[in-house]
Order: C-alpha cells, then structure tokens, then sequence
C-alpha cells in the first residue's frame, strides 16, 4: 500500500493506450477533430489507418504521448485524440472512471472533469451524477482506498455560477462532490473575475474545496503580474493552487528577455505593489542578505509616475524589460509573494511533468523554492497518460532534481493532510 495521495490530476488526462482502444471500440470515433489538430500542429497529416490495432501501439503512442519541448498546439493534438475518442456520455464516464481508479497506485485520489462550457444543466447534471456514483462504487469495489471527484467549472462569470448551483443540487442529493476546479485557459481571467463565484463556494452550507490552476500559463504579462494573480487566487480564498508556476520560477529564465502585457495590467501591478509596499519593502530588508535589496524596490514616487504616464500616453499595451536589477526585483518580489501565499495556507500542487511538457522547466523548478520557503505542496501527475507518467515516475524526477529523501516523505505526507475534505474541515 502507498503512502501518498494523489491531488492534481484531470480523469481523462489519466487514460492509458488501452483506454483510449477501449474508447474507440465504444463510440465512433469523430477522426476529423484529430485529423485537423494533428495537421496544424506538425504540419502533416496524421496515419490514423488501422490505428487503434494492437500492432500500432507505437504509432498510437507517437501521438498520443507528449513531453515537450513546449509547444501548445502539439499538446492540443494529444488532448483532442482522446476528443475524438470519446462521447462523454454517462456510461463511458462510469467505465473510464472505474478504470482510473482501478489502478490508481495513491490510497487516495481526487480527479476533476471539466465539460464543454455549452453543455446545458441537465446534461451537466447527468454526466456528474454518473462520475459521483463511479466514485462511489470505486470505494467499495477497493477497500481501504478512496476516490473523489472535483469538478473543473469554466472561469466564465456567467456560465460557473449556473454550473456549481447543478453541482450543489447533486451534492445535497447526496451525490459526493468534494471540490470546485478552475483549469483550462488563464488568459483573460484575472482570479477577481471570480471573486464572487469563490466567495460563494466558500459560503456553501456544503463543503467544497476551491482549487485553483494559476500562474502555469502567462504568455500575456510580465512575470510579476502573473506572480500577483498566484497571490490574488490565494487570498480569494483558493485552498490549493495549481502549478502557480510563476510563483516560483528562476528569474534568470527571463533576464534580457522583454514581455508585453495590457496597460491595465502593468495599472493594476503598479497598484499592489503601492499597496503592499512597506510590506514588500521590509520583507526585502529583513532578508539575511539584503544587499542592495533595498534599492530594488522602486519607490512609491516612481511607481506613480509610472502610472500616470502609462494613463498619459494612451497605450494599450506596455513592455517590460528584465534588466538585472528588475530580475533581481522580481526574485525578491516572489520570496515575498510565497510568504503572503504560504500565510493563507493555500497548498501548491506541483507537477513535474507537466511542467517540463507545457511551460519547459527541466530545471530550477520551482518546489525546490518552495521547498525551502514556508509554502505547503503536494505533488500531483496532472495528465499521467499524455505525459507517460506517473507519481512514483514524479517523484523519482523530484529525487533527480536533488529533493531529499526526508523531503519527498514530507511531500507524500503532506498530500494525505491537504485533501479537499481534511482542507474544508478546518474552514
Ligand atoms: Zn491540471
């Protein structure tokens, strides 16, 4: 029996070749959503002739497996074969999830789902109530473990709140939902678009954990505002982050490079660190080796004569240049931001392989900040069966990176404490 639970992971991101034989025998498989995805991404077409056969596993696995280097559109491919291959309807949910349990290795796993934002409530409804009750007989069928679901809404303001009211009418018919996931794109939904749906999570008579990818994907700002939003969802109440990447990452990555990002955000940044400066200012002072730390942290004048520039000139859009000393700024603006995150509690949920495929960290990841900070994490495998792994492969990588032994025990313990029941217990 293992000593570990696993939190971040998406259920159909855990199917294996064999599912995904399993799916294209059930449904018929919709090949032109691959067909075109594929063609995009690598500029040529796909052979999807006798695929799913037994001898084409190494074809299948060519298609489906995806390590990186980091190129969205190829990962794409890879999620929209399993599209392609499935129908979502109640009983191929119950079967996949039946499945993922089966030979799930943690003695506890939560798996989350998102469906399509159009899918209309009773559909919603039906769906989850068929992944609850595969859930629910997965606990039965193997002792001693247990299996939950968590689901994915769509960061959209309008349709995420009509979702959790389905999810909360299928919790108080009994149906055991432990969490509310935000996933999918994070351009363009700053976590206060949801400030409301959170705080309404967080008020439910029922108890939801509120998890939360943040700061994984932020190809439209600068490093600080996407460090800012880990902050922001970690204040909004979010009891684990997912990835919050950004939080952690070696600075250097980014020295000499130049990113853009809206005037309203740089406005918005511009406004927090005013905000939070004599806190930001004597946490870099209290640091063992300020250096010139202090000189870092640009002074509440400029920052507003930055600011009524930026409004003065009428852009839209603003550069931002990581000069050595804004890199070394931003390295300590995250130490500072970790302190903030660790303060509320939240839990970051690191995951190895995902991050070397999606973002390109093969080194320098940021647990091994977090690690000597004061933020709690757990290690999760996030899409096993498109990254090829597992979480005994995850945490033999963290043991590479030079995680220590008692390191990654803590890790696996804490991933038994930060649960989304044993996290809402003590709301
Ligand atoms: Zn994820």
């Amino acid at each position: 029996m293992t000593d570990y639970a696993e939190l971040h992971s998406h259920l159909y991101g855990c199917l294996t070749l064999d599912d995904l034989r399993y799916l294209a025998g059930r449904n018929k498989p919709r090949w032109e959503i691959f067909l075109k995805s594929y063609e995009s991404a690598y500029g040529r077409s796909a052979d999807i002739q006798d695929l799913m056969a037994p001898e084409s596993d190494s074809r299948l696995r060519s298609y489906y497996h995806f390590k990186g280097p980091p190129d969205f559109p190829k990962f794409q491919s890879a999620f929209d074969l399993i599209i392609a291959l499935s129908s979502t309807e109640p009983g191929e949910l119950f079967e996949v999830a039946s499945r993922v349990c089966a030979r799930e290795p943690a003695v506890h796993a939560e798996y989350r789902q998102l469906f399509s934002p159009m899918i209309s409530v009773s559909e919603f409804e039906e769906k989850t109530g068929a992944l609850a009750e595969a859930m629910e007989a997965a606990c039965k069928n193997h002792p001693g473990k247990t299996f939950r679901l968590v689901m994915s809404l769509p960061r959209n303001p309008v349709t995420g709140p009509v979702l959790f009211e389905s999810v909360r009418t299928l919790k108080r018919a009994g149906k055991n939902i432990v969490g509310i996931d935000f996933c999918a794109q994070e351009e363009g939904y700053p976590p206060s678009l949801l400030s409301d749906l959170l705080s309404a999570i967080k008020s439910a008579e029922e108890r939801y954990s509120i998890l939360y990818h943040v700061g994984e994907s932020f190809r439209d700002k600068s490093v600080e505002s996407a460090v800012r939003w880990v902050v922001e969802a970690a204040l909004a109440g979010a009891h684990r982050l997912g990835h919050a990447a950004a939080l952690g990452m070696d600075p250097d990555v980014f020295r000499g490079s130049t990113r853009e990002e809206l005037a309203s955000e740089r406005l918005d940044q511009i406004d927090f660190e005013i905000k939070n400066y004599d806190s930001i200012r004597e946490f870099i002072l209290a640091r063992p080796a300020p250096g010139s730390a202090a000189a870092m942290v640009p002074n509440k004048d400029q920052l507003s004569q930055e600011a009524r520039d930026i409004r003065a000139s009428g852009k839209k859009v603003v550069s931002v240049f990581y000069s050595p000393e804004r890199t070394e700024f931003l390295r300590a603006f995250q130490d500072w931001a970790m302190s903030q995150v660790a303060a509320t509690g939240a839990v970051v949920e690191c995951c190895p392989a995902s991050n070397q495929a999606i973002i390109g960290i093969t080194r320098n990841h940021p647990l091994l900040r977090f690690l000597k900070s004061n933020v709690r994490c757990v290690i999760g495998a996030d899409d096993p069966g498109i990254f090829d792994t597992d979480l005994e492969k995850e945490f033999e990588t963290v043991r590479k990176w030079g995680v220590s032994e008692s390191e990654i025990a803590q890790l696996k313990k804490n991933s038994l404490e930060f649960t989304s029941e044993k996290l809402t217990s003590v709301d």
